[in-house]
């Protein structure tokens, strides 16, 4: 597994980051687990995700709904927020599987969350506060092979 630190000093930075990565991402299917505390910055990256996706519709944190769906991109995006979460359990009675097999690119926020059901090959983003209010570090995990089934 590699893992890239990068440290973000604005909203901005941290939506460029989310495009930058993007580029990176095998084209058929990718998942990406965000993990770190409320406020941290992993709305923010999905909005800067849906920008460079050319995603129109505003990107809001899925509060009640636990998935949205962007169809409008160059690529499916879907949001998952886990928040209201409590057990891995409570995930198996959603349905999230059909989304982690989906083309285009998944994302979940608070994938810890999900416990065993998170693929193997999902890149883990981890996010945190630092010192200055406008800084955040991000952590990229990349797994060993992306590609690779679960
Ligand atoms: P989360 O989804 O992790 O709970 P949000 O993305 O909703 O967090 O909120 C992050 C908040 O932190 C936003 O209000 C954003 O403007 C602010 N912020 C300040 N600096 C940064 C940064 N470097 N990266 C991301 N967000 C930042
Ligand atoms: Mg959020």
């Amino acid at each position: 597994m590699k893992v890239e630190h990068v440290i973000t000093r604005s909203p901005d930075e941290t939506q460029e980051l989310a495009r930058g990565l993007l580029t990176r991402l095998p084209p058929a299917r990718a998942v990406l687990a965000l993990d770190g505390d409320l406020g941290s910055g992993k709305t923010c990256f999905v909005q800067g995700l849906a920008r460079a996706l050319g995603v129109r519709q505003p990107v809001t944190s899925p509060t009640f709904v636990m998935v949205n769906e962007y169809p409008g991109g160059s690529r499916p995006l879907y949001h998952i927020d886990l928040y209201r979460l409590r057990t891995p359990d409570e995930t198996l009675g959603l349905g999230l599987e059909e989304y982690l097999d989906a083309p285009g690119v998944t994302v979940i926020e608070w994938a810890e969350r999900a416990g065993d059901l998170v693929p193997a090959d999902a890149i883990r983003i981890r996010f945190a506060r630092r010192g200055n209010p406008d800084e955040r570090e991000i952590s990229i995990s990349w797994p060993d092979r992306s590609g690779d089934s679960r």
